[in-house]
């Protein structure tokens, strides 16, 4: 098995490291991630100056774009072959309910899924690393699974508890749950008297009701939701029509 792995934190960040080591058990890995900290970048590719790939070490490469510009250049080009799967992570901090619009963990993960690959995005709910060990030994868990019945490709969001591995209370199969508004933006003054602004934190979930993500979380279960790309309100077209006539 071989597997391209991503993020959005940046090569170096202790996510992507204890993934890649633990990925690396269990198939042929190939590492393509930003040179520097790309989160909440969403699927943006860089169109507008040249990317450069840099070989950190065997099997790592670092390039100065977006998750999605590593997974796309990666998958069109830089590969020699197709890998059979693409996992991103782990990301610092929970991507749940509405950030997943947002994220680029999910972002290099989409692209994979574009591809006609499985893929896989993982997450820590916290942030600060701790327990990223056995954040990655479930996500190696989770990779080595054959998901026989799933359609392919798919898509599977995961967020993991930052818990030992033992106090993990099992997996579930989840729906994304909604948060609140974002809070504010955060406004100051530069050392020069200039009006700086610093997008304020995400907003606190609305419904993390069963089912959700938020509530396999919050009683301390690993959450795994298949996503899917069509943001088409179905059930609004025919209401839609009579506005348009
Ligand atoms: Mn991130």
């Amino acid at each position: 098995m071989r597997i391209l792995i991503s993020n959005d934190d940046g090569y170096l960040a202790p996510g992507i490291i204890a993934l890649t080591e633990a990925l690396a058990a269990i198939a042929e890995v190939v590492v393509v991630a930003p040179d520097s900290n790309r989160s909440a970048s969403s699927n943006s590719l860089t169109l507008e100056r040249p990317l450069f790939v840099i070989r950190a070490q065997d099997n790592v490469y670092h390039v100065n774009g977006t998750p999605s510009d590593c997974v796309h250049i990666a998958l069109t080009g830089l590969l020699p072959w197709k890998p059979d799967l693409v996992v991103s992570g782990i990301n610092q901090g929970q991507n749940m309910g509405d950030d997943t619009l947002y994220s680029g963990t999910v972002a290099a993960a989409t692209e994979g899924y574009l591809f006609g690959i499985p893929s896989f995005a993982f997450s820590q709910v916290e942030k600060g690393w701790r327990e990223v060990k056995a954040a990655a030994q479930v996500a190696r868990d989770i990779v080595q699974r054959s998901f026989d019945d799933m359609p392919r490709p798919f898509l599977l969001n995961v967020n993991i508890p930052n818990r030992p591995h033992g106090e993990l209370k099992g997996m579930l199969a989840t729906r994304l749950g909604k948060r609140h508004q974002s809070e504010g933006v955060i406004k100051m003054l530069d050392p020069h008297g200039r009006e700086m602004y610093w997008i304020g934190p995400a907003g606190s979930a609305k419904d993390g009701s069963e089912g959700t993500d938020f509530h396999a979380i919050e009683n301390g279960y690993v959450s795994v939701t298949p996503l899917q790309l069509d943001l088409t309100q179905r059930a609004h077209i025919e209401t839609l029509k009579k506005g348009l006539t």
